[in-house]
């Protein structure tokens, strides 16, 4: 029978809210506050973001990531624009076509680059592909920190990215679903990872970091900003009891918890890329830089350890079994995944029809 877990590696969306986010929510929780974000909370929520990048940034809380990145992108292109990224990003590959459908049409152009990262040579070159009219003029570049594959841009190659996308006219777009992961594991100041590197606009991710809901959008870039209120209201994004969705970013900003919970997800990354290393017959797919893990396991050690109840997936970004660690992962979720790995490796057990391993 197939063994229930608290825990598992699908994804950082799958844990459940951390401590400091939900004892915000209960603190915004007393009285009456007013809404759509004229709140003491989202204010201060506002300033905490500021402090961090130490910036006046312009602010705004949506509840998805979909949607911040979707309607961020508009606010950078018009309709016969397009939006340079990997092949592998979210925003062409997760999004349903929102920010094409956002931006009015704006064409997203693939571009590729080792390790999940766009290469700044293929930013160039898609852009001087083209200059008549009859292509989609490229206006920004979108890049993901930290990665769909684990791993993350440097301070240095995010300086290079941004000189070479503003020599090029074009905005910087970043998606920072996982960003407190990077900054965990960079260990730099935050704004070395943005508007210093030249980022104009960043999806900051709350939700896999342990909120319930909710991703900020920051923009260092003023202009951009500039009725992107207006673009919320108007794709369901205004939050009306706002407080709720603004109250947890304090909680987890307040004392840095944000980055306590993300660098012990990195951590039980590392024990489990440590682990399958000593395995034999288990490879690491990717350079393993933030809370997630690719690994390239046989069909049989997926299926038996699918019957012993573990979750991931096989199929997203490149392939692989992506093992995603969160804020609530133990080190000993960690070694006893390991050590079932190790014993199906050894045993020869084969659950491959009754769990059988599906792919897209
Ligand atoms: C999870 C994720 C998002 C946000 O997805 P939503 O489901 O829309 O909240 C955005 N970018 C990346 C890279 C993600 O992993």
């Amino acid at each position: 029978m197939k063994q229930h877990r608290p825990r598992n590696f699908a994804s950082d969306n799958n844990a459940p809210v951390c401590p400091e986010a939900w004892e915000a929510m209960q603190e915004a929780n007393l009285h009456h506050a007013s809404a759509y974000g004229t709140d003491p909370w989202t204010e201060k929520a506002c300033e905490a973001i500021r402090d961090i990048f130490e910036t006046k940034c312009e602010v705004f809380f949506a509840f998805n990531g979909t949607a911040a990145n979707s309607l961020s992108l508009a606010s950078l292109c018009q309709s016969y624009h397009s939006v340079i990224c990997h092949s592998l990003a979210h925003v062409e590959t997760d999004e349903c076509g929102a920010p094409e459908f956002y931006s009015g049409g704006s064409k997203i152009l693939l571009v590729e680059g080792e390790d999940g990262k766009v290469s700044p040579d293929s930013v160039e070159a898609t852009v001087h592909r083209r200059s008549d009219l009859h292509f989609p003029k490229p206006k920004a570049v979108s890049i993901t920190q930290s990665t769909e594959v684990g791993t993350t841009y440097t301070p240095a190659e995010l300086r290079q990215l941004g000189a070479i996308t503003h020599g090029l006219g074009l905005h910087l777009h970043m998606d920072g679903a996982r960003f407190a992961n990077a900054l965990a594991e960079l260990n730099c100041p935050p704004k070395d990872l943005t508007w210093k590197a030249g980022v104009d606009v960043l999806c900051l991710g709350g939700t896999k970091n342990g909120l319930a809901i909710g991703e900020a959008v920051v923009f260092f870039n003023h202009q951009l900003a500039n009725e992107f209120e207006y673009r919320c209201k108007q794709a369901g994004q205004l939050c009306s009891k706002m407080r709720y969705l603004s109250a947890p970013w304090l909680g987890v900003l307040r004392d840095g918890a944000w980055l306590r919970h993300a660098s012990h997800a990195n951590a039980c990354a590392a024990r489990l890329e440590a682990g399958l290393r000593e395995i034999p017959g288990a490879g690491i797919l990717f350079p393993r830089e933030a809370n997630a893990v690719f690994a390239q396991l046989n069909d049989r050690i997926i299926s038996g350890l699918y019957a012993r109840g573990w979750e991931f997936y096989n199929f997203i970004a490149a392939g692989g079994c992506r093992l995603m660690c969160s804020w609530d992962t133990t080190e000993q979720d960690v070694d006893d995944f390991l050590a079932d790995v190790a014993d199906l490796t050894a045993s020869g057990e084969d659950h491959r029809k009754s769990h059988p391993v599906l792919r897209h």
